[in-house]
């Protein structure tokens, strides 16, 4: 009895530690980027699931059984909104009815809030394919954008969970100063990507482009969203050639049927991207980054 008393006071004790605490958030993230920023800014506090994967395409996914599940438990939700998630978002936070996480509330974060975005279209014309009224959404491959979502989601994160306000402040403070010094570094090893023309096949990269300094002078996709056709492909074949082109470049998780296709014809060299965080193997930002920039210098030897 004595001993069983003494497990309980231990354990009471244990659980009053300021370090030992309950996770105090579920967050759930719609790609795995921001479940990779939630994690470095939590610091291993806070629950955190990522709907989709490095190789999963994050316009396209179910909104499947377990999905909602996960949504129904959510205190948080990160995505990236700009309608990147336009085809299955809404009808999973329908599905999920979880008040804590519908639009207007603090549990509703959208990325895409916090950062100025590319392309913003002037007029709005759906007949030019998957248009996105907000412009581009695919804002995570722009360090600064990253920077200012990590402080905006640091509040966010306080605003939830006060009681950790502290943890989250340092957190941030060690994130920032460790993403500045990694993405200088980066930056300089890319100097030489600076003025390079390449083709992509979706148009996934305009703020990597504006990072690194390259630009895209033609896409696989004749509109947003639709496959490349064989037309659009000859067309592409007869006006490029790889003195102009530094290389074709595509998501992991795109076939790259049609891009090995046009390097046949061109000698222009195709680039495999990671398209985000391999956030279940526990990889970082900065290694994800860090891969980005190997695989574009690789294809440049
Ligand atoms: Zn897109």
């Amino acid at each position: 009895m004595r001993i069983h008393t003494k497990i309980v006071a231990v354990l009471v004790f244990l659980t009053c530690l300021p370090g030992i605490s309950q996770a105090a958030i579920n967050v759930f993230a719609c790609e795995p980027e921001w479940a990779a920023l939630a994690r470095a800014l939590s610091d291993g506090e806070i629950k955190i699931y990522s709907a989709t994967t490095s190789t999963q395409d994050p316009h396209h996914i179910q909104a499947r059984p377990s999905l909602i599940a996960k949504a129904r438990r959510a205190d948080l939700l990160i995505c990236t909104g700009a309608e990147l998630e336009a085809g299955w978002l809404p009808l999973l936070l329908r599905k999920a009815g979880n008040a804590k996480i519908q639009p207007g509330q603090p549990g509703y974060f959208m990325a895409a809030d916090y950062v100025d975005m590319l392309e913003v279209p002037t007029t709005l014309d759906r007949s030019l394919g998957d248009i996105h009224a907000s412009g581009n959404p695919h804002i995570h491959l722009e360090p600064n954008n990253i920077a200012r979502i990590a402080n905006a989601l640091t509040q966010r994160l306080i605003e939830l969970d006060e009681n950790n306000s502290v943890r989250y402040q340092k957190n941030k403070k060690q994130f920032i100063k460790r993403w500045q010094q990694a993405m200088a570094d980066l930056s300089e090893r890319a100097a030489s990507l600076r003025g390079q023309k390449i083709v992509m096949h979706h148009n996934s990269w305009p703020y990597l482009n504006h990072w690194l300094g390259m630009s895209a002078v033609a896409t696989l996709e004749p509109i947003p969203g639709v496959p490349p056709a064989s037309s659009h492909l000859a067309r592409l074949k007869n006006r490029l050639s790889h003195d102009d082109v530094a290389m074709i470049i595509h998501a992991a998780y795109i076939n790259e049927r049609s891009a090995q296709w046009l390097s046949a014809k061109t000698g222009i060299p195709v680039v495999s991207l990671p398209a985000s965080v391999d956030f279940h193997q526990g990889e970082t930002l900065v290694q994800f980054y860090g891969a980005l920039i190997d695989a574009l210098m690789a294809a440049g030897e």
